[in-house]
C-alpha cells in the first residue's frame, strides 16, 4: 500500500529539527512521496529547494494569510518558481544555500539516510532535481482569521488563479469562510467560474464545508482534498455522510502537517504536532466510512494524485524518493 500526501507544510518551523527524518518515517510508513505546500513567497522557494535536494514535490503560491504582501513583482516570481529549471533560492545546487539544508546533521550532503537519498536522486537527474513547482498554491480566501483584508485576499487569489490559467497548472486551495458574516465560499466560487474555461485541475484542500458547498465544488470538476479533520468527533462528523458523495475519481488525500493532528493520536487530547506518517491512520479512517478497504482507498487516490499534478513517476515509471 502506498500513499501521497498531497498536502504537508513540510517547511513549517515545527519541522526544523527534524525535516529530513519526517521523509523516511513517512516512507516506512508507506507514505511518499511528500508534496511540499507553500505558503508564502519565501516558504516556496525554501520548499522548492527542499523538495528538488530530497526528490519531493512542491507548490508554489500565496496564502489568504499573507495576502497583504502581495505586490506586483509576486506573480512573476511565482512564474519562474513554476518553470522547470526555473531559479530557486541560493545556488540552485544540491547544497542549495537553505537553513533547512543543514538541518542538524552539520552539511547537506552529510549524515541522514533522507540526505543520502536525496543526493542520489539529483545527482541522477531523475523528476526534481530541475523541476518547478507542480502546482499554484495554496491560495484561496479566509474570511475566518481575516489575517489579511479581504479585498486585498480575493486580488491576491485572482491573481494567481490567472497564472494557473496562463501556465496550465493545477490549482491548490483554501477557502474558510466565517461565522461572523460574509460568505467566503460565494467570493471563492465567483473568481473561479470566472476563469474555469481556462483552468486545468484543481483541489480543494482540506474541504470543511457543507453539503451545498460540495455541491459547488463538483459542479467546478474540483478534486476534494480530505484530512484528519474527518477524524475528529466535534469538527469533522457533518462531513461523515459527505465522505461518500465525492466521486471516488475525485479524492485525494492529505494531511496539512503539522496542523490538524487527529484527536484518537493526541494522547490526554493535547494536540501534538501532526506528521505525514499519520496519513495511514486518516486513509484506514475514510476507507472506513466508505466501506471500502484501506488498500482500494489507497490505490484509487494515489493514481488521482499522480493525474492530478501529471507527477513525473506515472510517466517514466522513475520513483525518484526511492519508494
Ligand atoms: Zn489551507
Amino acid at each position: 500500500m502506498r500513499l501521497i500526501d498531497i498536502g504537508v507544510n513540510l517547511m513549517n518551523s515545527a519541522f526544523d529539527g527534524d525535516r529530513e527524518e519526517q521523509i523516511l518515517k513517512a516512507k516506512k510508513a508507506g507514505v511518499g512521496p511528500l508534496i511540499i505546500t507553500g505558503s508564502s513567497l519565501e516558504q516556496s522557494r525554501a520548499a522548492l529547494d527542499f523538495a528538488r535536494v530530497h526528490g519531493l514535490y512542491a507548490t508554489a503560491g500565496v496564502h489568504p494569510h499573507n495576502a497583504r504582501y502581495w505586490n506586483k513583482e509576486s506573480a512573476a516570481l511565482i512564474r519562474s518558481m513554476a518553470l522547470p529549471g526555473g531559479p530557486a533560492a541560493g545556488t540552485g545546487t544540491a547544497a542549495g544555500g537553505t537553513e533547512t539544508g543543514a538541518g542538524g546533521t552539520g552539511t547537506a550532503a552529510a549524515g541522514t539516510e533522507a540526505a543520502d537519498a536525496g543526493a542520489v536522486a539529483g545527482a541522477a537527474g531523475t523528476a526534481t532535481a530541475d523541476a518547478g513547482a507542480i502546482a499554484l498554491g495554496e491560495c484561496g480566501l479566509d474570511y475566518d482569521r481575516d489575517y489579511s483584508p479581504r479585498a486585498e485576499q480575493r486580488r491576491c487569489f485572482e491573481e494567481q488563479v490567472k497564472l494557473a490559467a496562463e501556465l496550465k497548472l493545477p490549482l491548490f486551495l483554501h477557502v474558510r469562510s466565517s461565522p461572523r458574516g460574509g460568505s467566503a465560499w460565494e467570493d471563492f466560487f465567483g473568481i473561479l467560474k470566472t476563469y474555469r474555461r481556462d483552468l486545468t485541475r484543481m483541489v480543494v484542500h482540506c474541504f470543511t464545508g457543507s453539503a451545498g458547498e460540495l455541491e459547488g465544488c463538483l459542479e467546478l470538476d474540483a478534486y476534494i482534498g480530505i484530512t484528519g479533520w474527518v477524524c475528529d468527533e466535534r469538527r469533522g462528523r457533518h462531513l461523515w455522510p459527505l465522505l461518500g458523495r465525492i466521486p471516488a475519481k475525485r479524492l485525494l488525500l492529505e494531511t496539512d502537517a503539522p496542523y490538524l493532528l487527529p484527536p484518537s493520536l493526541s494522547p490526554g487530547g493535547r494536540r501534538g504536532r501532526n506528521e505525514s506518517a499519520n496519513l495511514v491512520y486518516i486513509a484506514g479512517f475514510i476507507a472506513q466510512k466508505l466501506g471500502k478497504t484501506v488498500e482500494t482507498l489507497a490505490e484509487e487516490t494515489f493514481k488521482n494524485t499522480v493525474e492530478f499534478f501529471n507527477l513525473k513517476i506515472a510517466r517514466t515509471g522513475e520513483n525518484p524518493s526511492g519508494f
